[in-house]
């Protein structure tokens, strides 16, 4: 028998938390079990991942698809002058690990509108917002509800901010609380889809590194008491939190859910099916849909495609893309240089030209979930077989720390 004084690596991860363990209602566990998906990792974003990764949330996915800027240097914790031109998301979940290595961070190089699957919003915990657009936030918020996950968004501009939580299926979602102002924003930025950078560059708000951190801070505070929702705290749940920086007000206003709001749609139970969006093809979709709901069975999916261009002077093209992604240049006529219009499709029914294209070739995201629908009858399938791709490297030593 001998006396070991010296502390071993587990006694100093496990000391780590001792002054979060003090606050009465805390488990440590919860954290650690969690997957956190931070969508942004701007001024916003740099700020929820730093706390969580500081308080050992054990799973951290980080969606960004930019670059790091020299403008971001002043508002980022995260980045450093070196960091410069390389992915906000890479750089940002390598330092998370660095803060805390007891966590797993995986970067995403992904468009948050258009490419998180809704098998990802399906597989993690809860959703934090570091998002700068109405656009992105509506996309979010409609993937939460139809897959019953919480997402927290957070907002700033100059000095100010606020904070809200929305927690499917109940209360106000973020379409709720979308004034007739939002929506023309919206629109606008919806009717000229093709924007060029410099008009991307119109719509940068002012923000800074004390702002964000302290709308970050209430975000990540309001993810912890949903991580302890069985203690009856206070949450933010259709509520937002509004902080004004030049006088350091603060209150709290509640949003009302609109009964008409298009955003409520909530999937049923979903078929892990095996498949995967890059080798199965549209044909092969729509056949298996058939077989399980019957011939008359159609395939829906939740986004508008651009299938084939169209000049007036002859001239056809395939494009093959969300709408939403279509570039301006895309609908040029390679012959005339008019501007092409474009047929859509949103469905399938077994009668499509293009059935030997993969489902992923489309620009349908890994791990999605798309519906089948017959007569009044709908069922909802994933790509399951991607799962690797955006999870892989979280499962390998998930139990290492017991
Ligand atoms: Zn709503
Ligand atoms: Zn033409």
């Amino acid at each position: 028998m001998t006396d070991n004084l010296e502390l071993t690596e587990t006694d100093f991860a496990e000391d780590r938390y001792a002054r979060l363990r003090l606050i009465p209602w805390w488990e440590q566990e919860r954290l650690r079990n969690a997957t956190v998906m931070v969508v942004g990792a701007g001024a916003i974003g740099n700020e929820l991942i730093k706390d969580i990764s500081l308080l050992g949330v054990g799973r951290v996915l980080v969606v960004d698809m930019d670059t790091i800027e020299n403008s971001n240097l002043a508002r980022s914790v995260l980045f450093r002058a070196g960091d410069v031109g390389r992915y906000k998301a890479e750089v940002a979940a390598k330092r998370a690990m660095e803060m805390n290595p007891d966590i797993k961070a995986k970067a995403l190089i992904l468009n948050a509108i258009d490419d998180i699957g809704l098998g990802v919003f399906r597989r993690v915990t809860l959703v934090l917002g570091g998002l700068d657009n109405r656009e992105a936030r509506l996309a979010i918020n409609q993937a939460c509800y139809k897959v019953n996950k919480p997402w927290i968004d957070g907002a700033i501009e100059a000095l100010n901010g606020f904070a809200r939580a929305f927690t499917p299926p109940d209360g106000a979602c973020y379409e709720c609380t979308m004034t007739e102002t939002d929506w023309k924003l919206i629109n606008k930025r919806k009717s000229c889809t093709m924007l060029t950078q410099e008009q991307m560059n119109e719509g940068k708000i002012p923000t800074t590194p004390t702002s964000s951190a302290i709308i970050a801070g209430v975000q990540v505070q309001e993810m912890l008491k949903l991580l302890h929702s069985d203690r009856d705290l206070p949450t933010l749940a259709g509520k937002c939190y509004v902080f004004n920086g030049l006088t350091h007000d603060s209150y709290v206003v509640e949003y009302q859910r609109k009964l008409d709001c298009m955003s409520h749609d909530t999937y049923g139970s979903i078929d892990e099916m095996p498949w995967s969006v890059h080798s199965l093809t549209l044909g092969e979709l729509i056949n298996a849909v058939k077989v399980d709901m019957g011939t008359d069975a159609v395939v829906d999916f939740d986004r508008d495609f651009a299938s084939v261009a169209a000049c007036s002077c002859g001239e056809r093209k395939d494009l093959f893309v969300p709408v939403h992604k279509l570039k301006a240049e895309a609908i040029v006529c390679p012959e005339c240089g008019a501007t092409m219009g474009f047929e859509r499709f949103h469905s399938l029914d077994g009668t499509e030209v293009f059935l030997d294209k993969t489902v992923g070739e489309i620009g349908v995201p890994p791990l999605h979930i798309i519906s089948g629908r017959a007569g009044t009858a709908s069922k909802y399938y994933e790509f399951s077989a991607d799962e690797p791709e955006i999870f892989s490297e979280f499962t390998k030593e998930d139990n290492i720390n017991g």
